[in-house]
């Protein structure tokens, strides 16, 4: 599983922007001691500094003991001040801003561009997120966990599950690519690991041209769509074949599709 504090990172450093309340938190306590240090024109900012602060330096003091617990713990928050380097321009949201500062520096994923102005449905993106962290359990992690489950690949029924086949070698994954391909009438590579499927996909994205969407949207749709059909076997005994799932997704893009990606699409026909 994927750690909380991941999850909660920007979407550019692989994570999925849910705030982190205890982050958030601690941002709203630093951004009140942060308005007593720089003495804002409030009424209770000025009382705490005729009360308490009384002119001495607000980083060096000694928290004084007869402070209520509240007036302690925004006092408290000048460990974490003090991590925060100074914004260099006026911050709009200075809150925003020690938020993302506490989060601390994460290096950008590659792969960032797939998520962003992807027009694919977002329980589709949620797939395509959990693929690009290899966090799509396949039945050779689970039986690394201790879960026994049936090796066998339950779409081609031939060779074991792994990522590597679900995405690469399977017949029925491949199959399925090839379709969409057709409709699109384009051609990819379509090598023996994931990773040649995934690397012609990462090409092809690069901008924000309307095949590039198109491709994006295709490829996360077709993603989600063998997730769906590989679960609906194994927990409800439902199969669907190939043609119906690709017609679906070229449906499923004709609706979300922005009108440029619509007006291309409607060219070709299914
Ligand atoms: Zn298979």
């Amino acid at each position: 599983m994927l750690a909380w504090e991941r999850v909660c990172l920007p979407k550019a450093t692989g994570g999925y922007n849910i705030t982190n309340i205890q982050v958030s938190y601690k941002a709203a306590t630093a951004k009140t001691f942060w308005d007593i240090a720089h003495k804002a024109d409030k009424m209770w900012i000025k009382w705490i500094h005729l009360y308490y602060i009384k002119g001495q330096n607000i980083f060096e003091m000694r928290i004084p003991n007869q402070t209520s617990w509240i007036v302690k713990k925004i006092l408290g928050a000048r460990d974490d001040i003090k991590q925060i380097q100074r914004p260099t321009v006026q911050k709009k949201t200075i809150i925003r801003y020690i938020y993302n500062q506490l989060l601390g520096d994460h290096p950008k994923v590659e792969w960032r561009r797939l998520i962003y102005h992807n027009r694919a449905r977002p329980k589709a993106t949620f797939t395509l997120w959990l693929h690009c962290h290899g966090k799509l359990s396949t039945t050779d992690r689970l039986r690394k966990w201790g879960i026994n489950v049936q090796s066998l690949c339950v779409l081609c029924q031939v060779s074991d599950e792994s990522r590597d086949h679900r995405f690469g070698e399977c017949s029925f994954s491949r199959g399925l690519w090839s379709r969409l391909l057709q409709w699109l009438q384009m051609q990819s590579p379509l090598g023996q690991a994931w990773t040649n499927l995934f690397t012609w996909i990462m090409q092809k994205t690069k901008g924000r041209t309307t095949t590039a969407k198109i491709i994006k949207m295709t490829y996360t749709e077709f993603l989600h769509a063998i997730w769906k059909e590989r679960k609906n076997r194994i927990f409800k005994g439902e199969t669907r074949d190939q043609e119906s799932i690709a017609r679906e997704i070229a449906c499923v893009s004709n609706i979300r599709g922005t009108s440029d990606i619509r007006n291309q699409l409607q060219k070709l026909s299914f």
